[in-house]
């Protein structure tokens, strides 16, 4: 063991590492430990969590892992050695929290472990007031079978600041409806912790997902297929009974947290629980709050209807359920949370990382009556009408909410009264198409925007992700397309691009 002393002067960077940090017990290993990569997060004003997970690593004993991070991205300034250590509880998983860097400044880290070195990643920490310009991406719904992810792989040679996952960054069920590019590994869906976690290591094998976490800090949230399509707290799409739901759930969570780079003390679950949804402050500039939509929603409204759990079309007239004002998507604590971080905010801009379409979306029946998909916004109208009002009332500076799930862009004013054209805009919505998920048919979905005159624009024929470069005056988002999702060396393009200005919600086409 070094002594305190050593591990002080290691830590200031006065001398180089004697060889005894190489960890002492290191096995010799039959393959690259560090082939699921490395990724960094939870970025704070001196610090950031590192990420990996010891690939080969087996038995209840912890490996000590050293890492380096230097100034520059040749790694000849190295300000700071360390050693960390696995959770052999959590897959031999690391979450390793460093402090006592500088802020708003990047930094570069790799890990080691005997002969084998890791990826080389960027990380960065949260500047001070007075920063003006940020770069940051975002993303949703990667599905294997569908294509190969270069999305993100085009996305990491923008060099981002940082880049948001919101949800359904695996997928749990076997495509049997849709064209299937890569088949998932298994051939079911999983249920345990090691089948879950078989799912994350095979999504890591894609170099685009590996460069993606690589170049940049993550934030992450989730939605419905990191656990099962269309799930609502402990309640299944397919009726489960609700203990045995939430032991599946508990694996899922499980697997997420072990490959994501959240917070060890704050993140880590505790049986079905897992405490996702946080918020971070890039000096005055931006707040960007990351909510959880899925862990503590109310059931969905006419569950059993007509024989399945998940989203479906309904009125309010035949399910009079969905109005009921003690609906919530995000439970009550995190409304409240959420509500006092929107309303006490400094910043200039505040973005809502959100899972699920947020912005009226009328699909009429038939006969013309209003429908509401029960499982997005449009089936917890109550809670976003709290949500809504919030905002209206405490008005913080320049509300912009930032999802996906829907496997198509949208941009959409986000209104008081949706079914009013005078009721004023109050936030605006900028939706992101799937990483790779197959969209929604573009003809059907094209008859329902001139119901909805909120949404200035649809499209769902395109895979791809939203980039975003913003300054005080204001948010300029492209949206990014790719050229084929069948095609590993897809080339990338810019489909519409839109613009947010300061003190003026609504995006304009750019
Ligand atoms: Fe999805
Ligand atoms: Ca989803």
């Amino acid at each position: 063991m070094p002594t305190r002393r050593q591990m002080l002067q290691w830590s200031a960077g006065f001398v180089a590492a004697p060889a005894v940090l190489r960890a002492e017990n290191a096995p010799a290993w039959k393959s690259d430990p560090f082939n699921l990569g490395v990724a960094s997060g939870a970025p704070s004003n001196d610090g950031f969590v590192l990420w990996t997970r010891m690939m080969g690593a087996e038995g209840g004993t912890a490996l000590s892992v050293p890492y380096e991070i230097a100034a520059d991205e040749g790694m000849r300034n190295v300000v700071r050695k360390g050693v960390a250590t696995t959770d052999p509880v959590f897959g031999h998983s690391i979450h390793e929290e460093v402090t006592g860097l500088e802020p708003g400044r990047p930094y570069w880290y790799r890990f080691s472990s005997g002969s084998a070195e890791s990826a080389l990643g960027r990380a960065m920490t949260l500047p001070t007031p007075g920063a003006d310009k940020l770069r940051f991406a975002y993303f949703s719904c990667s599905n294997w079978q569908a294509g190969y992810f270069s999305a993100y792989r085009h996305a990491a040679e923008e060099h981002p600041d940082f880049a948001v996952f919101l949800g359904d960054y695996i997928y749990e069920y076997i495509e049997t409806r849709h064209p299937v590019v890569r088949a998932h590994s298994g051939g079911k869906e999983p249920h345990t912790v090691a089948e879950y976690r078989a799912r994350y290591e095979q999504y890591r094998s894609d170099p685009g997902l590996r460069a993606i976490h690589a170049a940049c800090p993550s934030l992450v949230t989730w939605d419905d297929h990191e656990v099962q399509n269309d799930y609502a707290d402990q309640w299944s799409e397919d009726f489960e009974d609700p203990q045995v739901f939430l032991s599946r759930r508990a694996s899922a969570y499980q697997a997420f947290y072990e490959h994501m780079p959240v917070k060890p003390k704050f993140s880590k679950p505790f049986g079905s629980e897992m405490r996702v949804y946080d918020s971070y402050d890039f000096g005055d500039l931006l707040r960007v709050n990351l909510i959880d939509g899925r862990q503590y929603r109310s059931r969905e409204a006419c569950y059993r209807k007509p024989d399945k759990g998940g989203g479906h079309a309904e009125t309010a007239k035949a399910c009079p359920e969905l109005l009921d004002l003690h609906r919530s998507m995000i439970g009550e604590a995190q409304e409240k949370w959420l509500f006092n971080n929107l309303s006490t905010s400094k910043a200039q801009w505040n973005v809502i990382a959100n899972d699920v379409l947020m912005a009226r979306l009328n699909q009429p029946a038939p006969d013309g009556e209003p429908q509401y998909w029960t499982d997005d916004w449009d089936g917890y109208p109550a809670s976003r009408n709290r949500l809504l009002i919030s905002i209206h009332d405490h008005k913080p500076s320049n509300p912009v909410v930032i999802t996906g799930d829907i496997h198509s862009f949208w941009t959409n004013d986000l209104k008081l009264d949706f079914a009013d054209e005078k009721s004023p805009v109050i936030a605006t919505e900028l939706v992101g198409t799937s990483v790779s998920s197959d969209g929604p048919p573009y003809d059907v979905f094209s008859k329902f925007v001139p119901q909805n005159p909120h949404v200035k624009f649809f499209e769902s024929r395109k895979r791809g992700y939203v980039s975003v470069a913003l300054t005080s005056k204001r948010m300029d988002a492209k949206y990014q397309v790719v050229s084929d999702v069948t095609d590993p060396n897809a080339t990338l393009s810019t489909l519409a691009a839109f613009v947010v200005e300061d003190g003026k919600p609504g995006a304009q086409k750019a």
